[in-house]
């Protein structure tokens, strides 16, 4: 008796008529093709850039003083704003807003989150203008 596979496209089994045959049907094979090609074709992580000038307006607009508002922590709460819809001025302060009134900064910096960007930061792994 034959063993069967299991295709990993459609989850169908059958009874591969080749040693190496992986899939169900031709059409199970140009599928997988295709998302091969796609995922070659996704861009690779774009480098996160951040704006000195930024940090400091908003370091002035708060008052805050450098330990509880310092760079990192900047661009780790701006690289979260960014992507989340229309940039201007104005979002970024409501969106610092939110994060200064509905959570606790020093809990938001004790995340695992957080601690791993951090050490990305300090690999220089961001660049800053
Ligand atoms: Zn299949």
């Amino acid at each position: 008796m034959k063993t069967k596979k299991k295709c990993a496209i459609c989850a169908n089994r059958f009874e591969p008529t080749r040693l190496d045959a992986k899939y169900y049907s031709n059409a199970c094979k140009q599928k997988a093709y295709t998302q091969r090609e796609k995922a070659e074709l996704q861009p690779k992580e774009t480098e996160t850039v951040f704006y000195m000038d930024e940090y400091e307006y908003l370091k002035e607009f708060y008052g805050c003083d450098y330990e509880v508002f310092d760079l990192i922590f900047f661009c780790f709460l701006r690289r979260n704003y960014s992507g989340s819809g229309k940039e201007n001025r104005e979002n970024l302060i409501n969106y610092f807003n939110s994060i200064w009134t509905g959570n606790n900064y020093e809990e938001l910096k004790g995340r695992k989150a957080y601690r791993s960007f951090r050490e990305k930061f300090l690999e220089g792994n961001f660049k800053i203008f």
